[in-house]
């Protein structure tokens, strides 16, 4: 039998939008992540699983080798810097934008903007390039909630409809970066299994291709 080859994936949104792509491919996982509780998912083929983690540690277990090939968001591999990682291709699902969001009344405060957010290095980055002065909150959530209670002036995070700022009186200000999901493959993997690693990037480009 081959090597075997494992496969990142976080539950929810990028599962379910990577599973056709993967299928184009003849993967087919003989498990649902979201009823059963295994982490560790066989396929239908011995020697490929799927390891289920959550999207903000699939850079970080490609880069180690742990899994060979993963699906991230952008916004997580922003965050994450892509040491060790090579990205092949975009899968063009859970499109969303990273956006600086406040109050659509916001003012700027007399000292430091105090910006909430999970990405606090893009946030960082971000404002350093502009030559802005910011205190960056880590928080893990709920971002929405900063600006309500005065934690915070602005918060960086993921829109899609902006629904969830509206219902929470806040409005998207400034556009960071467009975001979809990527293919993120561990590089020394992409020597040691070439062959196998370009057939399924290939055809799930395929499969992209055609449904864009
Ligand atoms: P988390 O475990 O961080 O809540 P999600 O499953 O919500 O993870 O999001 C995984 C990825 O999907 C994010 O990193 C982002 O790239 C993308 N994403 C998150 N929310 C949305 C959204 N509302 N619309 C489209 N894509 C999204
Ligand atoms: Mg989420």
């Amino acid at each position: 039998m081959a090597e075997t080859l494992t496969i990142a994936l976080s539950k929810g949104r990028i599962f379910k939008e990577t599973l056709p792509l993967l299928a184009a491919a003849g993967i087919e996982p003989l498990d649902d992540p979201e009823t059963s509780r295994k982490l560790i998912l066989d396929t239908n083929h011995d020697d490929v699983k799927f390891v289920i983690i959550r999207a903000t540690d699939v850079p970080t277990y490609v880069q180690y080798g742990a899994a060979d090939i993963g699906v991230a968001g952008k916004d997580v591999l922003m965050e994450h810097g892509g040491d060790g990682l090579y990205e092949p291709l975009d899968l063009g699902i859970a499109r969303c934008r990273l956006m600086v969001a406040g109050r659509p009344d916001a003012v700027e405060p007399r000292g430091r903007l105090h910006v909430a957010t999970k990405f606090v290095n893009v946030t960082r980055r971000y404002y350093a390039e502009r030559g802005r002065q910011v205190e960056v909150i880590k928080l893990y959530g709920s971002m929405e909630l900063a600006p309500l209670v005065g934690l915070a002036d602005r918060i960086v995070d993921i829109v899609d409809t902006g629904n969830t700022l509206r219902a929470n009186g806040l409005a998207p200000l400034e556009h960071i970066a467009d975001i979809s999901a990527r293919l993120v493959v561990n590089r020394a993997a992409m020597k040691m299994k070439h062959a196998r690693l370009q057939s399924l990037i290939d055809c799930m480009a395929a499969a992209v291709a055609a449904t864009a």
